[in-house]
């Protein structure tokens, strides 16, 4: 089997965002521990899509936090040797916001960043608090709906990776059509933006039980030329690197052989140890 070992963890949060524990030095220690070859920090991006009012600092940093914690991740990844860290952020993606975002975007040198869809006409799905909501919907539409985003985002051009890709699926909730021709569509989307996906373990943590993305929608990923980062989303310091073996072991069945690195919003690949 493969450890963790050289490989990259680029989706890691910090208490910042109101819901992770732990110091950013610990986390990067558990990378060092873990012998992974770079860790990216990239907690949630400030709530710039809701009205000031409506933001939730127990969802996302507050928008005054943003310098700080680029600040943070900065003065921290020149303090080690054996682990690059790099500067990330887990952006959303919210219809009619695009250029509020982008100029946040453009402010920071961010190395890459991670495009969610963590909300469907406003309701936060992945949201445990919320998970009432999927009560008395048609989840094979929701679906549809979902994956639309995924591709719409795919569109705007702002983001490196989309993040989690099959995230709806989170809570348990799967969809009785065929999904593949949404998986064919979000996919030829992706690789038509030239975007990476991202290998996302903690689906494993919660009741859906398996990696994001499902292997069906990898392989064909791969198929299309779609380079991949891993993520664990760690929101406290033991789960950087979390079943990395597992995702590893995933990439290879289905064919890659090489990962995505980016630095500065620039994509290279390193080989998958
Ligand atoms: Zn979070
Ligand atoms: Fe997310
Ligand atoms: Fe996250
Ligand atoms: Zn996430």
């Amino acid at each position: 089997m493969f450890g963790p070992a050289g490989l990259a963890d680029y989706h890691v949060h910090t208490r910042r965002c109101g819901h992770a524990t732990g110091n950013m030095a610990e986390y990067v220690a558990n990378a060092r521990i873990k012998g992974l070859r770079e860790i990216g920090f990239a907690d949630h991006i400030p709530q710039y899509f809701l009205p000031e009012t409506a933001r939730d600092s127990s969802l996302a940093m507050r928008e005054g936090e943003l310098d700080a914690y680029v600040g943070e991740v900065l003065a921290l990844g020149a303090g080690y040797k054996d682990v690059t860290v790099k500067l990330g952020i887990e952006a959303d993606y919210a219809p009619g916001h695009e250029g509020a975002l982008k100029a946040v975007l453009d402010r920071y040198p961010f190395d890459y960043v991670l495009g969610s869809v963590h909300y469907i006409n406003g309701w936060g799905f992945d949201n445990p608090a919320h998970v009432d909501g999927y009560a008395g919907k048609e989840i094979d539409a929701l679906y549809g709906v979902y994956f639309g985003l995924i591709q719409r985002m795919a569109a705007t051009g702002l983001f490196d990776v989309v993040a989690h890709p099959d995230l709806l699926k989170k809570f348990g909730y799967r969809p009785k059509c065929d999904v593949m021709p949404l998986y064919e569509s979000a996919v030829r989307s992706i690789a038509a933006a030239g975007m990476a996906v991202e290998i996302n373990t903690a689906g494993l943590r919660q009741p859906a039980r398996e990696i994001y993305p499902a292997p069906a929608f990898l392989a064909m990923c791969f198929e299309c030329g779609v380079p991949v980062v891993l993520g664990s989303d760690a929101h406290r310091p033991d789960d950087v690197g979390r079943d990395f073996e597992a995702a590893a072991a995933l990439l290879r069945r289905v064919g890659y052989r090489e990962t995505a690195v980016f630095e500065k919003r620039r994509r290279s690949s390193a080989p998958l140890p």
